[in-house]
């Protein structure tokens, strides 16, 4: 559904709600915690990808030969931003099979407000591909914003989503304000930011209940 931010899209089917309220549940085990996240990144993935360009391909049905619509255009990058990004790429993967991932660790450094990339390994031709950014907290969009930044220095000019499972309103201005032609996805638009910097209401620290680490 629209939201009232021109590029950012609100995923509010009601298996979609209904599953994240039980991850935001603090009694919510690790393991269920991962399949929910997988799960929602696939629905999500529905709609990040609603606005894929289709070409007619000739198939031939066991009854006669028929036009049908394939994918065309770009190809696709998946990039999780380390380390809960990895949480969400199984359930986009399950959709397009044939992306390719690629892996960022970015952070904003505090003081300098400058990106700063730990990590990068991304696909050799991720100009030429569309791009699909995956963390499952916006929160003040420092890392989603240096991430971004990176892939447009890095050449890519096309599309690129931001998939997130819940989104705080400053992080999502700061994405915005970043970038002129980013959309984002999320699941949530939550209240906002408590002095750590953690969602409220939120489900906590994504990555620890990821990875159990907490
Ligand atoms: N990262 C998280 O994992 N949770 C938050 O609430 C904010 C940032």
């Amino acid at each position: 559904m629209a939201t009232e931010y021109e590029r950012v899209t609100l995923v509010d089917h009601p298996m979609v709600q209904h599953k994240l309220s039980i991850l935001r549940d603090k009694d919510t085990s690790s393991k269920k915690f991962r399949e929910l996240i997988k799960e929602l990144a696939l629905f999500e993935g529905y709609e990040a990808t609603r606005n894929l360009s289709l070409a007619d391909v000739e198939v031939e049905t066991p009854l006669c030969k028929t036009v049908c619509k394939k994918v065309s255009g770009k190809k696709l990058a998946i990039v999780p931003i380390l380390r809960a990004g990895l949480g969400m790429v199984e359930g986009v993967q399950e959709l397009m099979p044939a992306a390719r991932v690629g892996h960022l660790g970015m952070y904003r450094n505090e003081e300098t407000h400058e990106p700063v990339e730990y990590y990068a390994k991304l696909p050799e031709d991720i100009a030429n591909r569309d791009v699909i950014v995956v963390d499952p907290m916006l929160a003040t969009g420092g890392s989603a914003t240096a991430a971004i930044e990176y892939l447009r220095k890095r050449g890519v000019g096309g599309t690129i989503n931001l998939m997130v499972i819940v989104a705080a309103p400053v992080g999502i201005e700061c994405v915005l304000d970043a970038d002129p032609d980013v959309q984002i996805f999320t699941c949530a638009i939550d209240e906002s930011l408590n002095d750590d910097a953690y969602i409220v209401p939120g489900l906590g620290d994504a990555g620890d209940r990821i990875f159990g680490t907490k």
